[in-house]
Parts: C-alpha cells; structure tokens; sequence
C-alpha cells in the first residue's frame, strides 16, 4: 500500500502517520526527517538543507526530488510506503509522478487532514515538545501528568518558537498556497480521501482506517 498523508501544520498529521506506520509497517518517507538526519550528520545535503531550512524556506525541488528518489533506492518499500511532508509542490508532484510511473510504486491513495484555522490555532498555540526525546504534548487536549515535564523520558517540555498564532497565519498561507494545487493534482487522478481532522483522535483513527480498507 503505497500512501500520502496531506494536511496544513497541525492537523494531526504526525498522529497519524505513526499509526498507519505501526499498523501496515510500511516504509516511512518524510522528507523532513530525512533532511535533520543529513543535518545531524552534516552531511553535504544537510548543509545545504540547513541553509533554506533556517530561513523557513523550503529546500529548492530538485534537491528534495533526488533525495527522495536515493532514499526509495536504499530503503526496503516491498510493503509499500508513507509519503510524509513530501511532494510539497507541484514540481514535486510531478517529478514523483516520473520517477513511479508504471511501477508498483505508484501512490495509491492520498489522506488529507482537513481542519478548521480557529481549531488548529487553538492546537498549535497550546502544543508542548519533550527536549529530550521529542514526544508531543497539550496543554488541554494531551498534558503531560507533571506540568513541563514529559511523562516518557522526564524530559523539559517547551514550546517551538515558530508555534504562534502570526507564525501560524503565515505557515498555512504559505501551506495552502503552495500545497492546494498538489492536493488538487491528486484529486483530478481520483485518489484523494478527505479526513475530518477535527475530532478526537480516536475517531480521526477510525476514519483513517475505513479510508484505507476502501
Ligand atoms: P517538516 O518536518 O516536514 O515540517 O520539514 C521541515 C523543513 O524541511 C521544512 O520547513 C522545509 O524547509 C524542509 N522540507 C521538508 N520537506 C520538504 C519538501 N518536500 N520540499 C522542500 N522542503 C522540505
């Protein structure tokens, strides 16, 4: 089963994909993680990377395309696999299209996480991440049992600089903007399914899963 799961900065996203991940042990394609791992490692793609990365650019298409194609090449995908923050463009989506065209890699379905801007305000300004080992908290919806410190590891919680409500209006402008003509490239092949993202996560589970038995 080879996916894509779509939908603006927290819409659930991640949530998800670690379900879907654990259930249908597929590969996992996120190009974001791919791109701090190279990061990490400081590696020629990771400085590079860093470079836009840092200035809240997205790495140029050609850079994200090539890597992509050697991770798929390296990884074992015989059970399908989850594309995650990537193709985030149209070039991106059609680049993609090329390279799996005929093959048994070819995306078979696209989840996008649809959710209202007051909700993922009131989402993304309340949401805490563990220091140490990153799991993700709220301070409503998911906190922690001791107030700033993780439930997992003991680690200091805190809050991503970029997760205010100007920084959000601007990344879902610049989300929509770039992101609705691939979500809409997808829809015109017939492979989108829309998920309710603004329910609880059990029920948001429950969608996902009846999606992908269609
Ligand atoms: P993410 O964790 O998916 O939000 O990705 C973190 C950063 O990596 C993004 O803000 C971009 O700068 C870069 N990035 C991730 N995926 C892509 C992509 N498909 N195309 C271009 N840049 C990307």
């Amino acid at each position: 089963m080879n996916l894509l799961i779509m939908g603006g900065p927290g819409a659930g996203k991640g949530t998800m994909s670690e379900k879907i991940l654990d259930k249908f042990n597929i590969l996992h394609i996120s190009t974001g993680d791919i791109f701090r791992a190279e990061i990490a490692q400081q590696t020629k793609l990771g400085l590079l990377a860093k470079s836009y990365i840092d200035k809240g650019l997205l790495v140029p298409d050609d850079v994200t395309n090539s890597m992509v194609k050697s991770f798929l090449e390296k990884s074992d995908h015989s059970k399908g696999y989850l594309l995650d923050g990537y193709p985030r463009t149209i070039d991106q989506a059609r680049a993609f299209n090329e390279l799996v065209a005929g093959s048994d890699l070819e995306i078979d379905k696209v989840l996008f996480m649809d959710i209202p801007f007051d909700v993922l305000a009131q989402r993304i300004t309340g949401r805490r991440i563990c220091k140490k080992c990153g799991a993700i908290y709220h301070i409503t919806n998911k906190p922690s049992q001791k107030e700033g410190v993780c439930d997992v590891c003991g680690g200091d919680l805190y809050q991503r600089k970029d997760d205010t409500l100007e920084s959000l209006r601007v990344r879902v402008d610049e989300y929509s903007k770039l992101t609705q003509p691939v979500l809409d490239y997808y829809a015109d092949k017939g492979l989108v399914t829309t998920i309710n993202a603004n329910q609880s996560i059990e029920d948001v589970w429950s969608d996902v899963q009846k999606a992908l038995e269609d």
